[in-house]
């Protein structure tokens, strides 16, 4: 499939003059247009970037009633001389094509998950906001549609990517209640994959834990509530005596803002672990003040401090975020870059 092979609709009524771009909330404004591509009979086809609008589905699609439904966030970012970059989406499409096996679901060729992606941002350009801290958040998608009850791997599916731009996410310092009775993943599960059910099921956790003041969940391994996994829409990263070490397996989401932090700090030389990390050794490593960094890493806000652990009824306090010299480094790092300030000398800059 080469790029001529997408059909272009372009919207007759553009809604970008009434957006209000200092205001923006995350996920309500979407820009013009999307990308849908459909899968039949094991073809892709019919790819196409149409105006954004409601989409027809039968009652008995089989996404609404057994979950084959997966997705993405990426986001891309304003140069100052108006170029559009899209972060790392190579990762995300990997990513996507992981989740997509692990669910029984068809990969999404790179053609149309890169590629398409590319064409929709250059009809949309002018949704990507221009202001330091601003982005074009992007949503990648795919749900079975065939309209039929029954389990069994659907025969259809539909892949869209939806676009809207979002604001500077001046992200507060957060708490994490270290959860020790729900799970999100178990070994052999679907931990790894990006899979509207896993986010379904932390609601309710996450909602008990704001009820006893925290603002998420820190989720740990589902055999004993012993090891730490990550939080509720991030991974975790930590800084224990001179070494920055985030939990690993096949339990956790494995994100492109984790891999990225620590593909940096190899290259600043600092040591890093991908490890099991016990509560006990980070409550501990508190307690003695080993650990001057914890923070959540993920595409929304790149990084999130954490001021305050909760585990056991009792609350442990982190440093002062101004103290913090690795997250601040890096969040100033990847600013720079995505704007294109300095040298792109990874790559990461699509
Ligand atoms: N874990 C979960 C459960 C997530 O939803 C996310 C956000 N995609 C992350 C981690 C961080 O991943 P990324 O850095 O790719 O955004």
């Amino acid at each position: 499939m080469t790029r001529t092979d997408i059909r272009v609709e372009q919207t007759q009524h553009s809604r970008l003059a009434d957006v209000d771009f200092d205001n923006l909330v995350f996920g309500k404004v979407l820009s013009d247009h999307m990308l849908v591509a459909d899968y039949h009979d094991g073809v892709w086809g019919d790819v196409s970037i149409v105006p954004y609008g409601n989409i027809s589905i039968s009652p008995s699609m089989s996404a609404l009633h057994y979950g084959q439904s997966i997705f993405e966030g990426i986001k891309a970012y304003k140069f100052e001389d108006g170029t559009v970059s899209i972060f790392r989406p190579d990762k995300n499409w990997e990513r996507f094509n992981k989740s997509a096996t692990r669910l029984q679901m068809p990969e999404v060729p790179q053609e149309i998950f890169i590629d398409g992606l590319k064409q929709l941002l250059s009809i949309d350009q002018n949704w990507v906001p221009n202001k330091n801290g601003s982005s074009l958040y992007i949503r990648p998608f795919m749900f079975a549609t065939e309209a039929a009850l029954g389990v069994h791997p659907s025969i259809s599916y539909k892949f869209i990517i939806i676009t809207g731009p979002v604001g500077a996410y001046y992200s507060k310092p957060i708490s994490l209640k270290v959860e020790t009775e729900y799970t999100r993943a178990a070994d052999g599960g679907v931990g790894f994959s990006k899979n509207a059910g896993n986010y379904a099921l932390a609601l309710y956790p996450t909602e008990l834990a704001h009820k006893q003041g925290y603002d998420q969940v820190m989720w740990t391994d589902a055999r004993e509530h012993k090891y730490i996994e990550e939080a509720g829409t991030a991974n975790l990263i930590f800084r224990i005596g001179d070494t920055i070490i985030t939990p690993h397996g096949d339990t956790i989401l494995h994100g492109v803002t984790r891999r990225t932090i620590i593909e940096l700090a190899d290259a600043w030389g600092l040591k890093t672990e991908q490890r099991k990390v016990s509560v006990d050794e980070l409550i501990q490593g508190i307690e003695s003040g080993q650990v001057s960094e914890a923070f959540a890493a993920g595409t929304a806000a790149t990084i999130t401090h954490i001021s305050r652990i909760g585990f056991n009824g009792r609350d442990y306090e982190l440093p002062a975020v101004e103290t913090r010299e690795f997250s601040l480094k890096v969040l100033d790092y990847l600013n720079d870059l995505r704007y294109g300030r300095i040298e792109d000398s990874f790559g990461w800059n699509f």
